[in-house]
Protein backbone atom coordinates (compact mmCIF):
# COMPACT_ATOMS: atom_id res chain seq x y z
CA UNK A 1 0.00 0.00 0.00
CA UNK A 2 1.47 3.50 -0.92
CA UNK A 3 0.57 6.72 0.88
CA UNK A 4 -0.66 7.93 -2.31
CA UNK A 5 -3.45 5.87 -2.89
CA UNK A 6 -6.90 7.50 -2.08
CA UNK A 7 -8.56 5.87 0.88
CA UNK A 8 -11.13 3.86 -0.54
CA UNK A 9 -8.08 1.77 -2.50
CA UNK A 10 -6.88 0.21 0.95
CA UNK A 11 -10.69 -1.49 1.22
CA UNK A 12 -11.06 -3.02 -2.19
CA UNK A 13 -10.52 -6.57 -3.02
CA UNK A 14 -10.65 -6.62 -6.49
CA UNK A 15 -12.25 -9.17 -9.00
CA UNK A 16 -10.13 -12.24 -9.66
CA UNK A 17 -10.46 -14.00 -13.28
CA UNK A 18 -9.83 -17.35 -14.11
CA UNK A 19 -6.06 -18.13 -14.99
CA UNK A 20 -5.22 -17.59 -18.65
CA UNK A 21 -1.74 -19.36 -19.05
CA UNK A 22 0.74 -17.92 -21.25
CA UNK A 23 2.11 -20.98 -22.99
CA UNK A 24 1.29 -24.25 -21.65
CA UNK A 25 1.72 -26.98 -24.57
CA UNK A 26 -1.52 -29.73 -24.11
CA UNK A 27 -3.58 -27.00 -22.29
CA UNK A 28 -7.64 -28.10 -22.20
CA UNK A 29 -8.48 -24.61 -20.46
CA UNK A 30 -11.71 -25.40 -19.09
CA UNK A 31 -11.99 -22.40 -16.27
CA UNK A 32 -13.09 -19.38 -18.17
CA UNK A 33 -16.21 -20.16 -19.94
CA UNK A 34 -14.95 -19.14 -23.30
CA UNK A 35 -16.62 -20.95 -26.22
CA UNK A 36 -14.14 -23.91 -27.92
CA UNK A 37 -15.16 -22.76 -31.07
CA UNK A 38 -13.45 -19.79 -32.74
CA UNK A 39 -15.87 -16.77 -33.18
CA UNK A 40 -17.79 -16.01 -36.88
CA UNK A 41 -15.51 -15.85 -39.66
CA UNK A 42 -17.41 -12.84 -41.00
CA UNK A 43 -16.54 -11.09 -38.32
CA UNK A 44 -12.92 -11.84 -38.08
CA UNK A 45 -13.40 -10.85 -42.06
CA UNK A 46 -15.04 -7.40 -40.62
CA UNK A 47 -12.20 -6.60 -38.38
CA UNK A 48 -9.72 -7.80 -40.86
CA UNK A 49 -11.41 -5.13 -43.09
CA UNK A 50 -11.74 -2.70 -40.73
CA UNK A 51 -8.01 -2.34 -39.89
CA UNK A 52 -6.70 0.18 -42.03
CA UNK A 53 -5.71 3.71 -42.75
CA UNK A 54 -8.89 4.79 -41.11
CA UNK A 55 -7.58 3.61 -37.93
CA UNK A 56 -6.02 7.11 -37.10
CA UNK A 57 -9.63 8.14 -36.95
CA UNK A 58 -11.42 8.29 -33.99
CA UNK A 59 -13.99 5.67 -33.65
CA UNK A 60 -17.75 6.72 -33.88
CA UNK A 61 -18.63 7.80 -30.18
CA UNK A 62 -22.00 6.34 -30.28
CA UNK A 63 -21.54 2.95 -31.60
CA UNK A 64 -24.36 3.56 -33.88
CA UNK A 65 -24.19 0.78 -36.41
CA UNK A 66 -23.47 -1.58 -33.72
CA UNK A 67 -26.40 -0.42 -31.50
CA UNK A 68 -28.88 -0.55 -34.79
CA UNK A 69 -27.89 -4.26 -35.00
CA UNK A 70 -28.67 -4.98 -31.46
CA UNK A 71 -31.84 -3.04 -31.57
CA UNK A 72 -32.58 -4.93 -34.93
CA UNK A 73 -31.84 -8.33 -33.30
CA UNK A 74 -34.26 -7.86 -30.30
CA UNK A 75 -36.87 -5.33 -31.63
CA UNK A 76 -35.84 -2.44 -29.77
CA UNK A 77 -35.53 0.70 -30.39
CA UNK A 78 -31.63 2.06 -31.09
CA UNK A 79 -31.90 4.45 -27.79
CA UNK A 80 -32.72 1.31 -25.62
CA UNK A 81 -29.91 0.19 -26.12
CA UNK A 82 -26.13 0.72 -24.45
CA UNK A 83 -22.71 -0.80 -25.53
CA UNK A 84 -19.34 -0.83 -23.55
CA UNK A 85 -15.93 -2.41 -23.60
CA UNK A 86 -17.03 -6.16 -22.38
CA UNK A 87 -20.33 -6.71 -20.19
CA UNK A 88 -18.30 -5.70 -16.92
CA UNK A 89 -17.89 -2.18 -18.15
CA UNK A 90 -21.62 -2.23 -18.36
CA UNK A 91 -22.11 -3.65 -15.42
CA UNK A 92 -19.56 -1.15 -13.60
CA UNK A 93 -21.53 1.74 -15.27
CA UNK A 94 -24.93 0.36 -14.48
CA UNK A 95 -23.86 0.18 -10.16
CA UNK A 96 -22.27 3.54 -10.95
CA UNK A 97 -25.36 5.41 -12.35
CA UNK A 98 -28.25 3.14 -10.88
CA UNK A 99 -27.54 1.48 -7.65
CA UNK A 100 -25.45 4.59 -5.52
CA UNK A 101 -28.64 5.59 -3.60
CA UNK A 102 -27.77 7.47 -0.65
CA UNK A 103 -26.92 4.24 1.38
CA UNK A 104 -29.13 2.19 0.40
CA UNK A 105 -28.46 -1.51 -0.10
CA UNK A 106 -28.77 -3.09 -3.36
CA UNK A 107 -29.99 -6.62 -3.21
CA UNK A 108 -28.24 -10.19 -4.73
CA UNK A 109 -27.67 -13.62 -4.48
CA UNK A 110 -25.37 -15.08 -1.83
CA UNK A 111 -24.29 -17.01 -4.83
CA UNK A 112 -23.94 -15.12 -7.99
CA UNK A 113 -20.98 -13.37 -10.41
CA UNK A 114 -18.70 -12.61 -7.91
CA UNK A 115 -17.66 -8.89 -9.86
CA UNK A 116 -21.18 -7.50 -8.39
CA UNK A 117 -19.53 -7.56 -4.86
CA UNK A 118 -16.60 -5.80 -6.20
CA UNK A 119 -18.06 -3.28 -7.79
CA UNK A 120 -20.63 -2.54 -4.98
CA UNK A 121 -16.86 -2.26 -2.97
CA UNK A 122 -15.83 0.69 -5.78
CA UNK A 123 -18.69 2.40 -5.56
CA UNK A 124 -19.50 2.19 -1.85
CA UNK A 125 -22.86 0.51 -2.21
CA UNK A 126 -24.43 -1.53 0.46
CA UNK A 127 -24.72 -5.30 -0.37
CA UNK A 128 -27.77 -7.21 1.33
CA UNK A 129 -27.06 -11.14 0.01
CA UNK A 130 -30.20 -13.19 -0.02
CA UNK A 131 -29.41 -17.13 0.33
CA UNK A 132 -30.12 -19.58 -2.53
CA UNK A 133 -32.54 -21.86 -2.11
CA UNK A 134 -30.63 -25.63 -0.61
CA UNK A 135 -30.86 -26.57 -4.52
CA UNK A 136 -28.37 -23.84 -5.75
CA UNK A 137 -32.17 -21.88 -7.42
CA UNK A 138 -32.73 -18.36 -6.63
CA UNK A 139 -36.01 -18.13 -4.48
CA UNK A 140 -38.45 -15.53 -5.91
CA UNK A 141 -40.36 -15.25 -2.89
CA UNK A 142 -37.38 -13.06 -1.42
CA UNK A 143 -37.26 -10.95 -4.23
CA UNK A 144 -41.34 -10.41 -4.51
CA UNK A 145 -42.32 -10.07 -0.81
CA UNK A 146 -42.05 -6.55 0.80
CA UNK A 147 -38.92 -4.72 1.79
CA UNK A 148 -39.00 -3.05 5.13
CA UNK A 149 -36.40 -0.71 3.67
CA UNK A 150 -36.43 -0.36 -0.24
CA UNK A 151 -33.14 -1.42 -1.23
CA UNK A 152 -31.26 0.45 -4.29
CA UNK A 153 -31.84 -2.29 -6.86
CA UNK A 154 -31.84 -5.92 -7.68
CA UNK A 155 -29.37 -8.25 -9.77
CA UNK A 156 -28.48 -11.56 -10.78
CA UNK A 157 -27.46 -13.10 -13.24
CA UNK A 158 -29.82 -15.75 -15.23
CA UNK A 159 -28.85 -18.66 -15.69
CA UNK A 160 -26.95 -18.05 -12.56
CA UNK A 161 -23.60 -18.18 -12.04
CA UNK A 162 -21.43 -20.33 -10.97
CA UNK A 163 -24.69 -22.23 -10.61
CA UNK A 164 -25.83 -23.05 -14.19
CA UNK A 165 -29.34 -22.67 -13.13
CA UNK A 166 -32.03 -20.69 -14.79
CA UNK A 167 -35.07 -18.71 -13.57
CA UNK A 168 -37.91 -18.60 -15.79
CA UNK A 169 -39.84 -16.09 -18.07
CA UNK A 170 -42.46 -15.72 -15.74
CA UNK A 171 -40.44 -15.63 -12.44
CA UNK A 172 -38.21 -12.35 -13.90
CA UNK A 173 -41.50 -10.99 -14.03
CA UNK A 174 -42.90 -11.32 -10.90
CA UNK A 175 -39.46 -10.04 -9.67
CA UNK A 176 -40.14 -7.20 -11.93
CA UNK A 177 -43.38 -6.60 -11.00
CA UNK A 178 -43.06 -6.68 -7.49
CA UNK A 179 -40.26 -4.04 -7.84
CA UNK A 180 -41.59 -1.05 -9.69
CA UNK A 181 -39.64 1.36 -8.41
CA UNK A 182 -36.16 -0.11 -8.10
CA UNK A 183 -33.68 -1.22 -11.28
CA UNK A 184 -33.95 -5.34 -11.41
CA UNK A 185 -30.70 -6.13 -13.61
CA UNK A 186 -30.78 -9.71 -14.87
CA UNK A 187 -27.17 -10.74 -16.11
CA UNK A 188 -27.93 -12.65 -19.04
CA UNK A 189 -24.33 -13.63 -19.78
CA UNK A 190 -25.15 -17.10 -20.49
CA UNK A 191 -28.67 -17.20 -21.49
CA UNK A 192 -28.12 -17.94 -25.25
CA UNK A 193 -27.16 -21.40 -24.40
CA UNK A 194 -30.87 -22.14 -23.29
CA UNK A 195 -32.92 -20.10 -20.86
CA UNK A 196 -34.90 -17.49 -21.82
CA UNK A 197 -34.10 -13.79 -22.16
CA UNK A 198 -36.07 -11.66 -20.41
CA UNK A 199 -35.25 -8.52 -23.45
CA UNK A 200 -39.16 -9.13 -24.01
CA UNK A 201 -40.45 -7.60 -20.66
CA UNK A 202 -38.87 -4.28 -21.92
CA UNK A 203 -42.37 -3.66 -23.54
CA UNK A 204 -44.16 -4.20 -20.08
CA UNK A 205 -41.65 -2.76 -17.39
CA UNK A 206 -39.28 0.11 -17.92
CA UNK A 207 -37.16 -1.06 -14.50
CA UNK A 208 -35.68 -4.00 -15.86
CA UNK A 209 -32.18 -3.75 -17.46
CA UNK A 210 -30.95 -7.01 -18.93
CA UNK A 211 -27.36 -7.16 -19.61
CA UNK A 212 -25.51 -9.05 -22.54
CA UNK A 213 -21.92 -10.22 -23.62
CA UNK A 214 -20.24 -11.39 -26.73
CA UNK A 215 -17.25 -13.25 -24.66
CA UNK A 216 -19.67 -16.10 -24.53
CA UNK A 217 -21.86 -17.56 -27.14
CA UNK A 218 -20.95 -15.23 -29.66
CA UNK A 219 -16.81 -16.32 -28.79
CA UNK A 220 -15.57 -13.04 -29.01
CA UNK A 221 -13.94 -13.00 -25.30
CA UNK A 222 -10.63 -11.01 -26.94
CA UNK A 223 -12.83 -8.17 -28.78
CA UNK A 224 -14.64 -6.86 -25.56
CA UNK A 225 -17.71 -6.41 -26.42
CA UNK A 226 -21.17 -5.89 -23.72
CA UNK A 227 -24.54 -4.19 -24.09
CA UNK A 228 -27.08 -3.48 -21.67
CA UNK A 229 -31.41 -2.99 -22.75
CA UNK A 230 -33.32 -0.96 -21.04
CA UNK A 231 -36.07 1.93 -20.88
CA UNK A 232 -34.67 4.95 -23.20
CA UNK A 233 -34.36 7.08 -19.91
CA UNK A 234 -31.96 4.81 -18.48
CA UNK A 235 -29.87 4.36 -21.03
CA UNK A 236 -29.28 8.19 -21.41
CA UNK A 237 -27.98 7.99 -17.64
CA UNK A 238 -25.93 5.14 -18.39
CA UNK A 239 -24.51 7.23 -21.47
CA UNK A 240 -24.16 9.95 -18.90
CA UNK A 241 -21.67 8.08 -16.65
CA UNK A 242 -20.17 6.37 -20.30
CA UNK A 243 -19.74 10.35 -21.14
CA UNK A 244 -18.06 11.52 -17.77
CA UNK A 245 -15.56 8.43 -18.11
CA UNK A 246 -14.55 7.10 -21.67
CA UNK A 247 -16.42 8.37 -24.32
CA UNK A 248 -14.97 5.66 -26.78
CA UNK A 249 -14.88 2.54 -25.29
CA UNK A 250 -15.47 0.77 -28.14
CA UNK A 251 -12.77 0.41 -30.89
CA UNK A 252 -12.97 0.84 -34.66
CA UNK A 253 -12.23 -3.45 -35.26
CA UNK A 254 -14.48 -4.24 -32.09
CA UNK A 255 -17.48 -2.40 -33.79
CA UNK A 256 -16.68 -3.76 -36.74
CA UNK A 257 -16.26 -7.23 -35.64
CA UNK A 258 -19.31 -6.94 -33.51
CA UNK A 259 -22.06 -5.65 -35.71
CA UNK A 260 -20.92 -8.75 -38.15
CA UNK A 261 -21.22 -11.41 -35.57
CA UNK A 262 -24.34 -10.67 -34.50
CA UNK A 263 -25.55 -10.77 -38.40
CA UNK A 264 -24.26 -14.25 -38.81
CA UNK A 265 -27.68 -15.87 -37.11
CA UNK A 266 -26.44 -19.23 -38.75
CA UNK A 267 -23.31 -19.66 -37.34
CA UNK A 268 -24.47 -18.51 -33.82
CA UNK A 269 -27.21 -21.48 -33.57
CA UNK A 270 -24.58 -23.67 -35.03
CA UNK A 271 -22.37 -23.11 -32.69
CA UNK A 272 -24.48 -22.72 -29.34
CA UNK A 273 -26.04 -25.81 -30.37
CA UNK A 274 -22.77 -27.79 -30.49
CA UNK A 275 -22.23 -26.24 -27.03
CA UNK A 276 -25.60 -27.66 -25.87
CA UNK A 277 -25.21 -31.14 -27.18
CA UNK A 278 -21.58 -31.34 -25.67
CA UNK A 279 -22.95 -30.06 -22.36
CA UNK A 280 -25.28 -33.02 -22.23
CA UNK A 281 -23.22 -35.80 -22.65
CA UNK A 282 -20.86 -34.21 -20.38
CA UNK A 283 -23.60 -34.51 -17.97
CA UNK A 284 -23.79 -37.69 -18.48
CA UNK A 285 -20.95 -38.55 -17.79
CA UNK A 286 -19.88 -36.85 -15.31
CA UNK A 287 -23.21 -38.11 -13.43
CA UNK A 288 -21.84 -41.91 -13.92
CA UNK A 289 -18.75 -41.00 -12.64
CA UNK A 290 -20.78 -40.13 -9.49
CA UNK A 291 -20.54 -36.54 -9.82
CA UNK A 292 -23.79 -34.26 -8.64
CA UNK A 293 -24.45 -31.81 -11.61
CA UNK A 294 -26.65 -29.20 -11.18
CA UNK A 295 -28.74 -28.44 -14.07
CA UNK A 296 -26.88 -25.99 -16.39
CA UNK A 297 -28.37 -23.62 -19.04
CA UNK A 298 -25.17 -22.77 -19.73
CA UNK A 299 -21.77 -23.45 -21.34
CA UNK A 300 -20.53 -24.75 -18.22
CA UNK A 301 -21.23 -27.26 -15.81
CA UNK A 302 -21.29 -26.79 -12.14
CA UNK A 303 -20.68 -30.68 -10.35
CA UNK A 304 -19.64 -31.85 -7.29
CA UNK A 305 -18.33 -35.47 -6.31
CA UNK A 306 -19.79 -36.91 -2.98
CA UNK A 307 -16.45 -38.35 -1.84
CA UNK A 308 -13.60 -35.67 -3.32
CA UNK A 309 -12.85 -32.68 -2.23
CA UNK A 310 -13.08 -29.90 -4.75
CA UNK A 311 -9.85 -28.15 -4.65
CA UNK A 312 -7.95 -31.73 -4.44
CA UNK A 313 -10.00 -32.65 -7.52
CA UNK A 314 -8.90 -28.99 -9.24
CA UNK A 315 -5.43 -29.64 -8.22
CA UNK A 316 -5.29 -33.39 -9.86
CA UNK A 317 -6.73 -32.12 -12.97
CA UNK A 318 -4.05 -29.37 -13.06
CA UNK A 319 -1.37 -31.24 -13.11
CA UNK A 320 -2.86 -33.34 -16.14
CA UNK A 321 -3.02 -29.96 -17.72
CA UNK A 322 -6.72 -29.66 -17.21
CA UNK A 323 -8.07 -26.26 -15.79
CA UNK A 324 -11.25 -25.76 -14.23
CA UNK A 325 -11.63 -22.96 -11.48
CA UNK A 326 -12.87 -24.14 -8.22
CA UNK A 327 -14.14 -21.04 -5.55
CA UNK A 328 -12.89 -21.07 -2.49
CA UNK A 329 -16.31 -19.88 -0.80
CA UNK A 330 -18.97 -21.03 1.85
CA UNK A 331 -21.43 -23.42 0.20
CA UNK A 332 -19.60 -24.03 -3.24
CA UNK A 333 -16.32 -25.19 -2.28
CA UNK A 334 -17.03 -28.37 -2.88
CA UNK A 335 -17.64 -27.94 -6.28
CA UNK A 336 -16.04 -27.54 -9.36
CA UNK A 337 -17.66 -25.31 -12.61
CA UNK A 338 -16.04 -27.22 -15.64
CA UNK A 339 -16.98 -25.40 -19.03
CA UNK A 340 -18.43 -27.42 -21.83
CA UNK A 341 -15.69 -27.75 -24.31
CA UNK A 342 -15.67 -29.50 -27.70
CA UNK A 343 -16.82 -33.28 -27.49
CA UNK A 344 -12.88 -34.07 -27.22
CA UNK A 345 -12.27 -32.21 -24.64
CA UNK A 346 -15.32 -33.57 -22.71
CA UNK A 347 -13.58 -36.92 -23.22
CA UNK A 348 -10.45 -36.16 -21.76
CA UNK A 349 -11.49 -33.99 -19.10
CA UNK A 350 -13.53 -37.64 -17.90
CA UNK A 351 -10.69 -39.76 -19.22
CA UNK A 352 -8.46 -37.87 -16.78
CA UNK A 353 -11.20 -37.99 -13.62
CA UNK A 354 -11.26 -41.51 -14.18
CA UNK A 355 -7.70 -42.08 -13.46
CA UNK A 356 -7.73 -39.66 -10.47
CA UNK A 357 -11.21 -40.90 -8.88
CA UNK A 358 -9.67 -44.77 -9.39
CA UNK A 359 -5.96 -43.15 -7.89
CA UNK A 360 -7.87 -42.11 -4.50
CA UNK A 361 -9.71 -44.75 -3.82
C1 LIG B 1 -18.33 -13.62 -18.37
C2 LIG B 1 -19.35 -12.87 -17.58
C3 LIG B 1 -19.46 -11.48 -17.66
C4 LIG B 1 -18.42 -10.62 -18.32
O1 LIG B 1 -18.32 -10.71 -19.62
P1 LIG B 1 -17.40 -9.70 -20.45
O2 LIG B 1 -18.35 -9.18 -21.47
O3 LIG B 1 -16.34 -10.56 -21.01
O4 LIG B 1 -16.88 -8.63 -19.57
C5 LIG B 1 -20.48 -10.85 -17.00
N1 LIG B 1 -21.35 -11.54 -16.24
C6 LIG B 1 -21.26 -12.87 -16.10
C7 LIG B 1 -22.23 -13.58 -15.24
C8 LIG B 1 -20.25 -13.58 -16.75
O5 LIG B 1 -20.12 -14.87 -16.58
Amino acid sequence: MSRFWSDHLADLTPYVAGEQPKSVTNLLKLNTNEHPYGPSPRALEAIKHAASDRLRLYPDNESVKLRAAIAQLHDLDIKQVFVGNGSDEVLAHIFNGLFRRSGRALLMPDITYSFYRTYCTLYQIPVQLVPLADDFSIRVDDYTQAHSVEPAGIIFSNPNAPTGIALTLDDIRAIAAANPDIPVVVDEAYVDFGAETAIALLKEYDNIVVVHTLSKSRSLAGLRVGFAVADSQVIQGLNRVKDSFNSYPLDVLAQAGAVAALEDTAYFKQMCQAVIDARTQLTEQLTGLGFQVLPSKTNFVFARHPKFEGAALAQALREQNILVRHFKLPRIDQFLRITVGTLEDCERLCNSLVKILEKTY
